[in-house]
């Protein structure tokens, strides 16, 4: 019998809800299980195996040294490696910090900074080079099993180029930014999640980072000639991927 693809689960900067998604993935936890062995998954078992692996899920952002060791190990570890969740893909949340003066961020949270040596928050590929991007905060759960369908039987898997707005479009959601002046990123947001916000009566916030061919600039002008407040469009391009070229054109425009 063949032997399972053999699976590490790496957790870097992060909140670990990206990771947890594997373990909500009834109904089809048992399947995901039986067809994968999780060599290498801190949070759901004690006694992990040494590499190599198959396949490296890479969960969060890189925001100190021994991280940089640790995603490098993992590189040499894995035949393919995966970013999984906005975190790893683009920096996520860790990177507003990015835009605060690196000892002043560290300040509002430790009293003593001595110990204390990080670096700004940068997605993984800015020091490895990365297989698959899995986006999301956290990862799309249909969107994680489409992938691990594709990765066993080698074929590449759907990840969606269009924007949120489409599928938002679909679900026939009367549009917040048109009729409510909601500074929405659904237009140059990635899809894949449903439109799970605006489906909800919420704004995107842009957590899937930039569609293929996001005209954020437009976008942008669209929320300043609808009054909206400068510093609220600076943060909704920041948020989660504003390190991105796209996202900081966004920005510039303001
Ligand atoms: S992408 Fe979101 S859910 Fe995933 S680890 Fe980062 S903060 Fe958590
Ligand atoms: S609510 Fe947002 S995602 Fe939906 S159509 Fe309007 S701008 Fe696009
Ligand atoms: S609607 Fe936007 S913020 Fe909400 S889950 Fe989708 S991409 Fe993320």
């Amino acid at each position: 019998m063949k032997a399972k693809p053999r699976i590490a689960i790496y957790k870097m900067s992060s909140c670990a809800g990206c990771q947890l998604e594997f373990l909500n993935l009834e109904p089809v936890l048992l399947d995901v299980v039986g067809a994968l062995d999780f060599s290498y998954f801190v949070m759901a078992r004690r006694g992990n195996l040494p590499g190599p692996y198959d396949i490296g899920f890479v969960e969060g952002a890189i925001t100190c040294g021994e991280e940089i060791e640790k995603l490098k190990q993992a590189r040499k570890d894995c035949k393919m490696l995966v970013a999984l969740g906005t975190c790893a893909c683009y920096g996520g949340l860790p990177s507003i910090k990015n835009w605060v003066p690196q000892r002043v961020v560290e300040g509002l949270v430790y009293s003593d900074l001595s110990a204390i040596h990080s670096t700004k928050a940068y997605s993984i590929d800015q020091y490895v080079e990365v297989d698959a991007f899995l986006k999301g905060c956290p990862v799309n759960k249909d969107e994680l099993v489409e992938f691990i369908k594709g990765a066993l039987l080698g074929i590449r898997p759907y990840l969606r180029p269009h924007s949120v707005c489409v599928e938002c479009k679909l679900h026939e959601n009367v549009c917040l930014f048109t009729s409510k002046g909601e500074v929405c990123m659904g237009p140059v947001t990635t899809a894949g999640c449903g439109a799970l916000c605006p489906s909800n009566a919420k704004a995107c916030d842009g957590c899937r980072g930039p569609a293929n061919d996001a005209n954020t600039e437009s976008l942008a002008h669209a929320f300043l000639a609808h009054g909206l407040h400068k510093n609220d469009i600076i943060r909704k391009f920041r948020k989660f991927a504003g390190l991105t070229p796209e996202f900081s054109k966004g920005v510039e425009v303001v």
